[in-house]
């Protein structure tokens, strides 16, 4: 997310902060730059120069050139102005669904990730807030797109209105409505159909869903990387449909991140979630505070921490730090982040939350290290015994050859995760020695 405009801001910055007095000519030119690095992101002009505008008022006062730390306090006004623009909704993630069962629209093109959004949401509103969710698909143009909301349905555990061929949309949603009542749901959620662009049709038919379903919430999906065209999109929708927010598709893309930053200036709408992958778990609230952050370059620690929290208890996390200290880190502690790393979206998932790890994350790519590795490496353990797992060093070669096998791998595979285990075990007891501050930030990298 915001990769190339963080990239460009940071240089920027670094500038900055390497001049130790800054004049207000400094300021002015850094503006200069910002405000291409924010057009190259594809932010609407309009905004830019708001933006640059507002931040050069507050920021070529004396009380910022002539302070101790001139470039930070540039950096600050930055900051709070880009989370000035980011700003709508209070509670971005928390739909208005009380009185159930609430119907929630979810409209948007065709391939913006509307079905895998409604689905993400079903699944969010089901695991965080305990809700009983139904969902629909009103695509009848598009069977496929009909049985692809089913089998998400079935991945996650939420239930879908069973499909009956030849229904048209509007009584698709009156079914919908009348099941949601009668089966005691919460909330239920109706997947438009998508067109490849806006036309009357389209419209036409998602406004007279709307009006029989009267949505509570009317969320628009749509393709993040898409830059200004998703702001007219979002224009377009509210003009003939009406919603009450949107959600930002392909944020995890290396996309230009530019309709972020436009959306609520240009609509007055406010971004609700963005899209962070094709996992069920990849949506996140539109936090601007954080998102700031992250266009910043200072990484998402902040999200990074509450996410390990949020998968990893704080006793087992207490209990395995105690050990590593003591420098003992076996394979079950492995096991332990590697399942914790899966968790929280597996290698592109942290990585792009933290600060400098895109760069990275193309070597690893390039090396052939991803999601599938690790899983490979937790198969190989699990098929190893707990007295091994205990203590890797019982590993002979018979036993690899077994363990390899039993995982439906080669014992070079074997050797390699013994490997990684003693980098990571003696790593471990380095920073055990630098204390629990140090080992903490370790462990998370
Ligand atoms: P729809 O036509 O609007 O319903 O779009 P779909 O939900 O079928 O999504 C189209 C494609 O985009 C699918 O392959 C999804 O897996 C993918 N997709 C959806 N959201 C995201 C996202 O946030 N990030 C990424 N990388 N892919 C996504």
């Amino acid at each position: 997310m915001f990769e190339n405009l963080s990239e460009r801001l940071s240089g920027v910055f670094d500038r900055l902060t390497k001049q130790g007095a800054l004049s207000e000519d400094d300021v002015r030119t850094a503006m200069r730059e910002v405000r291409v690095a924010l057009l190259e992101a594809d932010v609407s002009l309009p905004v830019a120069r708001d933006f640059i505008k507002a931040v050069e008022k507050k920021a070529t006062g004396a009380a910022v050139t002539k302070s101790v730390t001139p470039g930070q306090q540039v950096i600050k006004i930055v900051h709070d102005e880009l989370v000035h623009v980011l700003s709508g909704d209070e509670d971005p993630g928390r739909l208005k669904i009380d009185n159930p069962p609430a119907p929630v629209l979810m409209v948007g093109l065709q391939g913006g990730g509307k079905t895998t959004t409604t689905a993400k949401i079903a699944k969010r509103l089901k695991e965080r807030e305990g809700k009983k969710v139904l969902m629909a698909s009103l695509d009848v143009n598009r069977p496929a797109a009909m049985e692809q909301l089913a089998i998400l349905g079935t991945q996650i555990g939420v239930d879908t209105l069973p499909i009956v061929k030849g229904e048209d949309p509007v009584a698709i949603a009156k079914r919908a409505k009348t099941q949601a009542s009668l089966g005691g749901y919460d909330v239920y959620l109706l997947d438009t159909a998508g067109r490849l662009s806006i036309d009357d049709e389209l419209m036409a038919q998602v406004a007279a869903v709307r009006d029989v379903a009267n949505p509570r919430e009317t969320l628009l999906v749509v393709d993040g990387l898409t830059g200004q065209d998703a702001v007219t999109t979002a224009e377009n929708f509210d003009a003939r449909i009406g919603i009450t927010g949107v959600v930002l598709t392909r944020m995890d893309g290396d996309g230009r991140g530019g309709a972020a930053l436009s959306m609520r200036a240009i609509t007055g709408k406010p971004i609700r979630f963005v899209g962070l992958g094709e996992k069920m778990d990849a949506l996140e609230t539109f936090e601007p505070a954080r998102i700031a952050g992250r266009i910043l370059g200072m990484g998402d620690i902040v999200a990074l921490v509450e996410r390990a929290q949020e998968t990893l208890e704080a006793e087992q996390a207490e209990r395995m730090m105690k050990r590593f200290q003591k420098g003992q880190f076996n394979m079950n502690d492995l096991k332990a982040q590697l399942d914790q790393m899966m968790r929280m979206g597996g290698m592109k998932g942290m990585m792009g939350m933290m600060p400098g790890m895109a760069k990275m994350q193309k070597q690893l790519d390039d090396a052939g290290f991803d999601d599938m590795v690790i899983r490979r490496q937790i198969a190989l353990i699990n098929s190893m015994t707990k007295k091994e797992r205990a203590n890797p060093d019982l590993m002979q070669a018979s036993r690899k050859k077994r363990v390899a096998a039993g995982a439906g791998q080669e014992v070079s595979d074997i050797n390699k995760l013994l490997k990684m285990h003693r980098q990571m075990a003696d790593a471990m007891k380095k920073m055990g020695k630098m204390g629990a501050k140090g080992l903490m930030r370790g462990g998370l990298g």
